[in-house]
């Protein structure tokens, strides 16, 4: 049973019994819930285990940070109709659920997901797909929320059959973290719904340490791979989690070898309560500077930054040049030692 309530956390062993009124009042405002095949991962013996630190509510969530903000990446300022976020030219976001299999406590969407939030109504749904069908530029898809994956295998088959009929789509890309969550709903039937017709579908894979990619997890991931789904990862640097260089390091080769392409590692978001979470920008650049040392090239992800206000995504280094005019160019190796160009 997944875990839902601060009473399941403490009698799961997940969180002390004094931590009850404090547990109580993080669920009250941001939604919790904790797979079995999660709950199996956390160390209790270990108060500072990656993976509980993920999941289990912390009061330090009730703390606001200067500059944190209920819509961190500025989707709303470009939703030209509901469930659509429209802002690059050539791709939207369509929003299709905004409840999760878990609820990742530092969550860039946690003021829009939880149980109980609105999905898209059948009308909205046929705006949204009727946006997409009318806007030619529109040449990938993105289904996110919430975790679009919840959705039953016959709903998603509707939705992919629909996209798959609009002839300048041609990328449907799926953001989910069920396969690392909850590896044994990737069904047969699941992947079945994830195929359209004459598109070509990848899924983002949301993991951030390696002890996620359980043998079930793999297992899974390699269900969607052999049904030609290309897939690629998305990770989060959190502070506790994956902020040292070995963790990511086991991350990305982990990835590698699932047949995950590491994409991008993102700068914690602006979200409420999330300080506790953010590393600073150097030392996600520091981190990237440690694994272009140890890791090959097929295993580096792209270290990014969606600016705050819905401005978009940006690579934040580390740089390796300084351009130096009609002087040419000064360029970093990766030990540090700099050479003329
Ligand atoms: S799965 Fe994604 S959308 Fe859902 S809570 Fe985690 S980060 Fe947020």
């Amino acid at each position: 049973m997944t875990i839902r309530l601060p009473s399941e956390l403490i009698a799961a062993g997940l969180a002390p019994a004094d931590a009850l009124a404090d547990l109580a009042r993080v669920a009250e405002r941001y939604a919790v819930a904790i797979t079995p095949e999660i709950a199996a991962l956390i160390d209790r013996a270990d108060p500072q285990d990656p993976i509980a630190r993920q999941f289990v509510p912390d009061v330090k969530e009730l703390e606001a940070a200067p500059g944190e903000r209920a819509d961190p990446i500025g989707d709303d300022a470009h939703s030209p109709v509901d469930g659509i976020v429209h802002r690059y030219p050539d791709r939207v976001l369509l929003k299709l659920v905004n409840v999760c299999a878990v609820y990742c406590r530092f969550c860039f969407r946690r003021e829009m997901v939880g149980p109980g939030k609105q999905m898209l109504s059948p009308q909205q749904l046929d705006a949204a797909l009727g946006y997409i069908a009318a806007n030619p530029a529109i040449w990938e898809v993105i289904l996110t929320g919430g975790d679009p994956l919840v959705l039953s295998p016959r709903r998603l088959t509707d939705v992919m059959r629909r996209i798959a009929a609009i002839d300048h789509v041609k990328i449907v890309r799926l953001h989910t973290r069920l396969p690392v969550v909850s590896p044994d709903k990737i069904t047969p039937a699941l992947v079945r719904a994830l195929k359209a017709s004459g598109k070509t579908t990848y899924i983002a894979l949301h993991a951030n340490h390696p002890r996620e990619l359980t043998p079930a997890v793999r297992a899974a991931c390699a269900r969607l791979i052999d049904a030609g789904i290309a897939m690629v990862s998305q990770s989060v640097l959190l502070r506790g989690v994956n902020d040292d260089a070995v963790t990511l390091e086991a991350l990305v080769r982990a990835f590698v070898e699932c047949r995950i392409k590491p994409y991008y590692l993102h700068h914690a978001d602006m979200a409420p309560g999330t300080a506790h979470f953010r590393t600073t920008i150097e030392e996600g650049q520091t981190l990237m500077r440690a694994l272009r040392g140890r890791v090959s090239g097929l295993a580096q992800p792209t270290y990014v930054l969606d600016i705050p206000g819905g401005h978009g995504k940006v690579p934040v280094g580390p740089g390796y040049i300084d351009m130096c005019g009609d002087a040419g160019a000064v360029v970093e190796d990766i030990a540090g030692v700099r050479h003329g160009y």
